[in-house]
């Protein structure tokens, strides 16, 4: 009999907060944007001595509304710790962060994997700075203060993943809100969003944890899930060979798609965290915290959940348009105005989406030249028949190249399909006139020919009336 084993994955997430000024200074916080190293620095972020932090107001909101996203405990009194460590990375030998206290107590994430809604808890959130970048040079180190003093949300989950899919869903739900409520721009490619990975393996059934390992700043979802698929593995592998897991801090290489030990318990660092002795207490008044719910928006997850439930989108459609929140904030105008779910989603995702994919400028959906509006009028025209799916699409090119307005360019292009049923019906019964032996064909062998007579009513009505109609009226009238 072979024993099942199971394995436990607890994340530890590091968002960085898109404040103006950064955590404790008045330097830029411009991390993505700073054109060269060291520009955006100062006595404070660069750690000398008998410089006093002073907490950026803005930083507090913006971490407290990344938090009240979702249902959350948060502490109106909150205290910032010295976690002291000696990695050239810090400019003091010490980061600020909050251990014994944190802003933000339980919490919890939904997400969709495979289908099914999951919840996902959170032990808390806490904020600190973030430490300064180094570049290794050959024999030599670069250092960026830029990055310095720069404010994070840490977010710890409790170990609640069994699986790669559920953390990877729940990173990227995490991601979404972050932006969708304007606290991160959380792009992992930016080091905007870093992910611990922390992971033990137990037989199934068995309450107590074993040993667990932790892989640091993990920068990608794919990485995520191969780290947790290749450390399983390893430990795996140990304790199938009756082995025990070292609790160690493994260090993860994307290249090789190996990881390595970078330290164990044994020499694990002593951060010697104790209260930090230049801050006072964080108290949030009740006003404060008014005043932040005031940003909240609907969750990324409960927009995709009503998309699908109330509005019958298709799975992936729901997926596409939720992954960014400016595109489903498009959506939500388009279909306010047309009422048209499907039409709506289908006309910004396979029509305007590709626009935006082919075209040579990096172009947002926030920066279009036309109004949601000029869709919807599109749309209608659409629904109401006077305009073919097909021309559509022109309509919503010119729109796209050169903005204006749809009802415009329909004209303007001789678009506009006629319905006028008494016009059509003189026309049609010209063409039956007009083609005598092909309506005996017609009726006697081949009722192929009937789209002859649709080409003839067409091409009579120089292709400005419905092709759909003539059909109809064609249909009636040769029986
Ligand atoms: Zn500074
Ligand atoms: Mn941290």
């Amino acid at each position: 009999m072979t024993i099942k084993y199971e394995k436990t994955i607890g994340l530890e997430v590091h968002v960085r907060i898109k404040s103006a000024t950064k955590m404790f200074c008045s330097c830029k916080n411009a991390v993505a944007l700073a054109w060269e190293p060291n520009i955006n620095i100062c006595p404070i972020c660069s750690g000398f001595p008998g410089m006093l932090p002073a907490l950026n107001e803005e930083v507090v909101r913006l971490g407290l509304i990344g938090g009240m996203m979702m249902w959350c405990e948060v502490n109106q009194i909150s205290n910032f710790d010295r976690k002291s460590y000696y990695y050239p990375d810090s400019p003091n030998a010490f980061q600020i962060t909050q251990l014994y206290n944190p802003i933000v107590g339980k919490w919890s994430v939904k997400a969709l994997v495979n289908g099914e809604e999951k919840e996902f808890w959170i032990h808390h959130m806490h904020l600190e700075n973030d430490a300064w970048k180094l570049t290794h040079v050959w024999s030599k180190t670069l250092i960026d203060f830029n990055r310095a003093g720069s404010p994070l949300m840490e977010i710890v989950t409790d170990p609640v993943f069994t699986n790669e899919e559920d953390a990877v869903e729940f990173l990227r739900e995490v991601q979404k809100l972050m932006r969708a409520a304007w606290v991160s721009d959380a792009d992992m490619d930016k080091g905007q969003m870093r992910c611990d990975v922390n992971l033990s393996i137990r037989p199934e059934g068995q309450e107590e944890f074993w040993m667990r390992t932790e892989h640091k700043n993990v920068n990608s979802f794919w990485a995520v899930t191969r780290v947790i698929k290749s450390e399983y593995k390893r430990q795996l592998k140990i304790i199938e060979a009756w082995g025990e897991i070292d609790q160690e801090t493994r260090w993860w290489d994307d290249d090789t798609g190996t990881s390595t030990s970078q330290r164990t318990k044994e020499n694990a660092m002593d951060y010697r965290y104790f209260p930090e002795p230049d801050l006072l207490p964080l108290e949030l008044s009740d006003e404060f915290i008014e005043e932040a719910k005031k940003s909240l928006v609907e969750l990324p997850i409960d927009r995709r959940i009503r998309y699908l439930n109330d509005h019958k989108l298709q799975e992936d459609d729901a997926r596409l348009l939720t992954a960014d929140y400016e595109l489903s904030n498009y959506f939500e105008k388009l279909f306010e105005i047309t009422k048209d779910a499907k039409k709506s989603c289908s006309y910004i995702t396979t029509i305007l989406l590709a626009l935006i994919k082919d075209s040579e400028d990096e172009i947002k959906i926030t920066d279009l030249k036309f109004q949601p509006e000029e869709i919807a009028t599109v749309i209608n025209l659409v629904n109401k028949d006077e305009l073919s799916s097909t021309n559509s699409k022109l309509v919503i090119e010119e729109l796209f190249n050169n903005g204006w307005n749809a009802d415009e360019i329909v004209d303007a292009k001789n678009l506009r399909q006629k319905n006028d049923t008494a016009a059509l019906e003189t026309i049609v019964d010209e063409v039956i006139a007009n083609n005598t032996k092909q309506v005996v064909d017609y009726k006697w062998w081949n009722e192929n020919i009937f789209w002859f007579f649709v080409w003839q009513c067409m091409k009579a009505s120089r292709g400005q009336w419905n092709p759909k109609l003539f059909n109809e009226i064609l249909k009636k009238k040769l029986g």
